[in-house]
């Protein structure tokens, strides 16, 4: 059988056991879309700059190298037949050199080159008059004032997970300023913040999944639990897909990509940024939807018709499991017993060989009959499941 749904002359890689993808980033995303690629029977290979990466035990060849570094890149790459990614800082360069070698590259560097930086991002945003929070691109700290105060400042390149934001409210929080190439964005009066993850194969086939809304910890800045479907109206949840879809056309992407939104208090939906690559929010759909996010990615990756993203169950959520405040060293995973006697509960441990204050070491899925009985579960789960260490 040959790979492909239309374009398989430029893709004629024999499906099957000696099928090579090699992912950039061995974290807990590759290892999920290990697990999704046993059953496509396609052997994953993984570059990861950590010997003790999660992926490393789930692979016939692990390399440690640097993400960002071309030759690294290339050399991982050279002889694979598909290189995809797990985290968007990788070298774009070396993916050039791998395509012009004739390895399918997903997501396209041309795509990662914009992603990459968030400067690009918004200029495509505003290009394409997808609606985004007003912002300015700024060098360095002697203008972030430009746009006035209340701001919020990103590093164009290498933010990830809230780092690289800071929000500057006053001028006693001017010292605050990252002094690097940034955006500057208004502020935004934040309803709920909410995300679509949509797929685009090379033959143009659209798949978004439901939209999920975020819940966030304001202490450690990280999503604390997230629920799908979101409550938001159906034309809400209709506009934010349809959303979605114009950024996939509009850059003629192939691969998965999370759109991340504001709905802010007036209704209206702001793109905040674009992952091209599976995502945080995406998780539940392990258990939650006919196909996964990382069977959609790997789907979209081998050009094969995309999956059905219909969810199972009226409701569900998943709960990061981060590091307690004070975790060091070999974790110690407390409260699964009680956690796990009731039904709907998924565990997903992340193989993470230390544990740091508000590190993802895991996740947790809950899928239920209505929101009400999933909410309940997610308040059950954090008050039972822990993260320590023993040092
Ligand atoms: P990262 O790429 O590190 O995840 P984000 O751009 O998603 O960074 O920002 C992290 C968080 O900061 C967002 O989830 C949101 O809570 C807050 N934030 C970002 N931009 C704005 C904004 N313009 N107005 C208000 N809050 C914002």
């Amino acid at each position: 059988m040959q790979i492909g749904t239309k374009n398989s002359s430029d893709f004629g890689v024999s499906f099957g056991p000696s099928l090579r993808l090699g992912v950039l980033g061995g974290g807990q995303l590759g290892r999920m879309m290990i697990q999704s690629a046993v059953d496509f029977d396609v052997r994953v290979e993984v570059m990861d700059p950590s010997s003790e990466a999660p992926c490393r035990h789930l692979t016939p060849r692990f390399v440690q190298g640097d993400l960002q570094n071309a030759a690294d890149v290339v050399s991982f790459g050279t002889g694979l037949d598909v290189i995809t990614i797990e985290i968007e800082h990788v070298s774009v360069d070396g993916l050039r050199q791998l395509e012009a070698q004739g390895v399918r590259v997903i997501p396209k560097p041309d795509h990662l080159a914009i992603i990459q930086d968030k400067g690009k991002q918004k200029a495509f945003f505003a290009e394409n008059d997808i609606p985004t929070a007003p912002f300015e691109l700024v060098s360095g700290a002697a203008h972030v004032q430009q746009m006035g105060l209340p701001i919020v400042q990103k590093m164009r390149k290498g933010g990830y997970d809230g780092k690289g934001v800071v929000v500057l409210k006053s001028k006693a929080d001017l010292n605050k300023a990252f002094d690097v190439p940034s955006v500057l964005e208004h502020a935004v009066d934040i309803e709920k913040e909410l995300s679509v993850i949509v797929a685009r194969n090379s033959s143009g086939e659209i798949r978004c999944f439901p939209v999920v809304e975020s819940v966030f910890d304001p202490v450690a800045n990280l999503v604390d639990y997230l629920i799908a479907p979101a409550a938001i109206t159906p034309q809400q949840s209709q506009d934010a897909e349809n959303l979605a879809r114009r950024i996939a056309d509009a850059m003629d992407f192939e691969g998965l990509l999370a759109v991340e939104f504001f709905l802010n208090r007036e209704g209206n939906l702001l793109v905040n940024e674009i992952a091209p690559r599976t995502h945080n929010s995406g998780h539940h759909t392990i258990e939650a939807n006919r196909t996964s996010q990382f069977e959609q990615h790997l789907r979209a990756v081998l050009d094969l018709p995309l999956g059905s993203t219909e969810a199972l169950f009226p409701a569900s959520a998943m709960v990061n499991l981060v590091g307690s405040s004070d975790a060091h060293g070999t974790p110690i995973y407390s409260g699964l017993d009680a956690a796990l006697n009731a039904p709907g509960i998924h565990p997903h441990l992340y193989g993470k060989s230390s544990v740091k204050p508000f590190r993802k070491m895991g996740h947790v899925t809950i899928t239920g009959q209505s929101r009400t009985e999933v909410v309940k579960s997610v308040m059950q789960i954090r008050e039972q499941l822990a993260v320590n260490g023993k040092v």
